[in-house]
């Protein structure tokens, strides 16, 4: 009896040692370190950082043995990203050309991508109170306050029937400008009236033609706010742009199942690389510009970090699992999760019936005792809590399955519960660093990150081999 104890223990002593070699805290760190380098620039899709932390995981897939999907290992998808200038700008008033970036700047307020008006001008002060009648498919020259927002005071103006907008800007030489968050759709080209910038000095010589200064002009402002003033010159525009595409790409694996039936059946274990890149900006102390990187060590080198070695981990298994699992790192997740939600759209011949389960493991480094470590979207099967409450009686750490929460629609497995794919959303809660600077690696809690994956992997274990599937549930 006392032998078979002894036997018993050493297995678990056995497991547990061999866990931990998969979940080796020094390479976690030197992973994640790796990912959150300040070389990687925080890992803005399309990026020179972006690229090294994608082969980085592709190369890990390689040498661990896993087959490499899609085109070896990378699934490319493309997105929209604010816009670019075209090569068709120009501006010119009584037929005299303006400069660009000198005189003059196109501005992109309203997803518009091509914009001519050839009309009089009429100053309407700061926009507010304007007899819009006397308007009509002129340009309106406005003259914002500095608190004044630019795009809404000419979204106003086109909206009450202005054919375009001269925004007078105080810099010398206005600054191409786009804004994007118009309550318009990204995906809806519209076609608006041009909008363009003028420097103070292009503002003095249009007066000078209309026998006015500036400070004449301001004045009759003050005393009369709703004045509409036409100037009598001609003014031209022609504003082009297009939308800039962003080329991203996941990377993804597979571990064939080792049953003959069941490997038609996939297991997803997925976390997203990308981070929010970096910010230029004036210091607060010295005013000088510096560069602030996103570098986003808990969110998500962390999670990537975690389903890279438990891709390892399975691929040097000797018993493969039955199921299939794919392993996938997501690209612009911080975009809006759009990395998943190509996911089944780009070379990858697999039914969404056919994946029975989603593991996601975003923001797993900073485990907090009082917190707990969060399994959102367990509730998704009939089984997934209590499955999820057996594997972890014995954990070390606390675990809590949580209900619906806003945490819920904040990650990629939302894209696959969608599909009506039971979910788990493994993840350590917000903190202070969340999408600040100061998210870095020293913070990482290697330690329990290593439990962490330990409690991943007996759940990846049970999905992949379980006889029965989990049934889905909509929460
Ligand atoms: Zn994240």
């Amino acid at each position: 009896m006392k032998r078979y104890i002894a036997i018993a223990l050493l297995m678990v002593v056995f497991k547990m040692s061999f866990s931990q070699q998969y979940f080796d805290t020094l390479q976690l760190r030197k992973s994640v370190a790796f990912m959150s380098d300040d070389d990687k620039m925080g890992r803005m899709p399309d990026s020179e950082g972006s690229n090294a932390v994608a082969s980085f995981i592709v190369d890990e897939f390689k040498q661990a043995g896993l087959k490499l999907l899609c085109n070896e290992g990378y699934q490319p998808f493309t997105y929209y990203k604010g816009w670019k200038m075209g090569d068709t700008n120009m501006a010119m008033f009584d037929g005299e050309p303006l400069q660009c970036f000198t005189d003059y700047a196109p501005a992109c307020y309203f997803n518009t991508s091509m914009a001519t008006l050839n009309a009089d001008v009429v100053a309407v002060g700061n926009g507010k109170n304007v007899d819009w009648s006397k308007c009509e498919g002129k340009w309106v020259l406005l003259m914002p306050g500095p608190d004044d927002r630019h795009p809404s005071l000419a979204r106003n103006a086109i909206k009450n029937g202005a054919g375009g907008v001269i925004i007078v800007d105080a810099a010398k030489a206005p600054k191409y400008d786009y804004y994007n968050a118009l309550g318009v759709s990204a995906n809806k080209v519209l076609t608006l009236g041009p909008v363009v910038k003028v420097s103070e000095a292009v503002l003095e010589r249009m007066l000078a033609k209309a026998n006015m200064d500036v400070d004449k002009l301001r004045n009759n402002i003050k005393k009369d706010k709703d004045m509409v003033l036409p100037l009598g010159i001609r003014f031209e525009a022609t504003t082009n742009f297009y939308r800039n595409e962003v080329n991203a790409k996941n990377v993804v694996a597979l571990l064939e199942g080792s049953d003959p039936v069941l490997k038609n059946e996939y297991i997803v274990v997925g976390a997203h690389y990308d981070h929010v890149g970096y910010v230029e900006k004036p210091s607060a102390k010295t005013g000088k510009l510096r560069t602030y990187i996103y570098n986003g060590a808990d969110d998500n080198a962390s999670g990537t970090v975690g389903m890279v070695e438990l891709a390892k981990k399975y691929a040097s298994q000797q018993m493969r699992p039955k199921r299939s699992i794919i392993f996938v790192a997501f690209d612009a997740e911080e975009e809006g999760l759009l990395g998943s939600d190509s996911f089944f759209d780009q070379c990858i011949a697999i039914d969404t019936s056919m994946v029975k389960a989603m593991v996601n493991l975003d923001m797993i480094g900073r485990y907090n005792p009082e917190k707990g470590l969060k399994i959102i979207g367990a509730n998704s099967s009939k089984e997934g809590v209590d499955l999820v409450k057996k594997l972890t009686k014995k954990a070390d750490i606390k675990v809590k399955c949580e209900q619906k929460t806003l945490l819920f629609s904040a990650s990629d497995h939302i894209n696959f519960y969608r599909y009506g794919i039971p979910v788990f959303f493994f993840n350590t809660d917000t903190h202070k660093d969340y999408h600040r600077v100061s998210d870095e690696v020293q913070k990482i809690d290697f330690k329990h990150m290593q439990q962490i994956l330990i409690i991943a992997d007996e759940l990846i274990d049970n999905l992949a081999n379980r006889k029965k599937n989990l049934r889905y549930v909509k929460i």
